[in-house]
């Protein structure tokens, strides 16, 4: 596949269409565990970024400068703890593919990996620890293997997705130990994290746009 400013663009603005979509559910699990307020900053920050990423003009811009300024808008947007650690993320996707106008399937697998590296590295938070961290690791993980035998983009999303489910999913078994659920002790046990449940969401969202 071949991916230009155009279809990151459109992958934008798939991301804020889903989390506009998912808002209130996303909103209800911070509730039990947080503040009530996680769908509401997945949503003002990808509906900014995605309006900034729609104004660029494909013909002036590149990959690194669409995610850059996706980053820039989400952090200014948002003030959640999600901010900074998407921000990271977005800027993280820029550099690994500097320098290159058109990004192939390694590429954003290589983008999509350095996204859960710049959550980790902003958060220091571990698998295990009750965050977004423990859907995006093992997606990029999957993404990764599915890539290293030969699978198309749109395979290696599904696989990312999938195992975001589970890791999503895997969550509700967890005590927290980062963000402000951590607070809670064992009250957290058998819900969702917030964090992982809008990181699936996101991933679909990516899935859907290069599902080809
Ligand atoms: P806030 O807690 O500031 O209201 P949000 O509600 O937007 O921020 O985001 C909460 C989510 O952020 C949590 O569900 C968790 O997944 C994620 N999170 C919090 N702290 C960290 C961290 N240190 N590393 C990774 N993810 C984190
Ligand atoms: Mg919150
Ligand atoms: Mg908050």
């Amino acid at each position: 596949m071949q991916i230009g400013v155009t279809q990151l663009q459109d992958m934008f603005g798939a991301i804020a269409e889903a989390m506009r979509r998912e808002k209130e559910r996303l909103c209800e699990l911070d509730g039990v565990i947080g503040d009530a307020d996680h769908g509401i900053a997945m949503e003002i920050g990808f509906s900014a970024a995605a309006t900034t990423v729609a104004a660029l003009d494909p013909a002036a811009s590149d990959p690194t400068t669409v995610f850059n300024s996706a980053a820039k808008s989400f952090l200014s947007a948002v003030g959640a703890s999600s901010g900074p650690l998407y921000a990271t993320a977005f800027m993280r996707a820029g550099s690994s593919v500097k320098g290159k106008p058109i990004l192939s399937d390694d590429d954003m697998v290589d983008a999509f990996e350095a996204m859960a590296n710049g959550i980790k590295d902003r958060g220091k938070a571990d698998p295990g620890d009750k965050t977004m961290i423990d859907a995006w690791v093992p997606a990029t993980a999957a993404a990764r293997s599915a890539r290293l035998a030969g699978k198309p983009l749109g395979q290696c999303l599904s696989a990312a997705l999938e195992a975001a489910v589970e890791g999503a999913e895997a969550t509700k078994d967890m005590i927290a130990a980062k963000g402000r659920s951590s607070r809670l002790g064992e009250r957290v046990i058998g819900h969702m994290d917030p964090g992982a449940a809008s990181a699936v969401v996101l991933i679909e969202a990516i899935l859907r746009t290069f599902d080809a």
